[in-house]
């Protein structure tokens, strides 16, 4: 049975913080905001993890926006994901490993729409066995169901597998907990890491864990 290669998308293998920057200064002009809301913006993303409608809310709030909620959430939605940028090598990355023989899935917590954008647009779609979005599959990460969730749809078994990612609870613990091996990705959540949550192997690019899992 063919083995499974799982990858986080934020931060693993796009951009996300670049992405949300460059959103940010975008938007803040089109709405005709002073420079203070780029800083705020910032501040108040909680590194993506707090709900858009929470931040959206706020946002209304503190600058006095007219448009509603849930208009403000949906154009995010639609227009911060266009600005996904991504290592020109990741998508080579991805296919080598499905040419060795891999069954590729991106696992990723977020909604369908916005990560459906990211992932056509950057071309991770069309290298990859399959898309998991938490929002399409009603499971989560760390929840180790998603990752045999992604196991049957490509055909693959866990046995001998790789999670990687950028988040040591989500990622790492919830890879772990699916018996995967795992690539700890950066250093974006530091608080976050704990005894319990040490991955395999930890790197500084996603590019550097291609040839680890095509060596295992
Ligand atoms: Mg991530």
């Amino acid at each position: 049975m063919p083995r499974l290669a799982c990858f986080d998308l934020d931060n693993t293998l796009i951009d996300r913080d670049r992405a949300f920057r460059d959103w940010v200064e975008w938007w803040v002009r089109r709405e005709g905001l002073g420079p203070e809301a780029v800083d705020w913006l910032h501040e108040h993303d909680g590194g993506g993890y707090r709900p858009r409608e929470e931040l959206f809310a706020s946002v209304k709030e503190r600058f006095g926006l007219e448009a509603d909620i849930a208009t403000l959430v949906d154009a995010y939605d639609r227009e911060y994901p266009v600005f996904a940028s991504i290592d020109p090598a990741v998508v080579p990355g991805l296919a080598s490993l499905r040419t060795a023989g891999w069954r590729v899935a991106v696992i990723t917590n977020g909604g369908v729409a916005q990560q459906s954008i990211k992932l056509e647009r950057t071309g991770i779609a069309a290298v990859v066995d399959y898309c998991c979005i938490s929002e399409a599959v009603g499971v989560r990460k760390p929840d180790p169901r998603i990752f045999k969730i992604a196991a049957a749809r490509t055909g693959a078994t866990v046995a001998d597998g790789w999670m990687v990612g950028d988040h040591p609870a989500y990622d790492i613990a919830g890879g772990i907990a699916a018996g995967l091996s795992t690539i700890l990705i950066g250093n974006h959540h530091p608080a976050a890491a704990t005894p319990d949550r040490v991955p395999t192997h930890h790197f500084a690019s996603v590019l550097q864990a291609f040839p680890v899992i095509l060596a295992s």
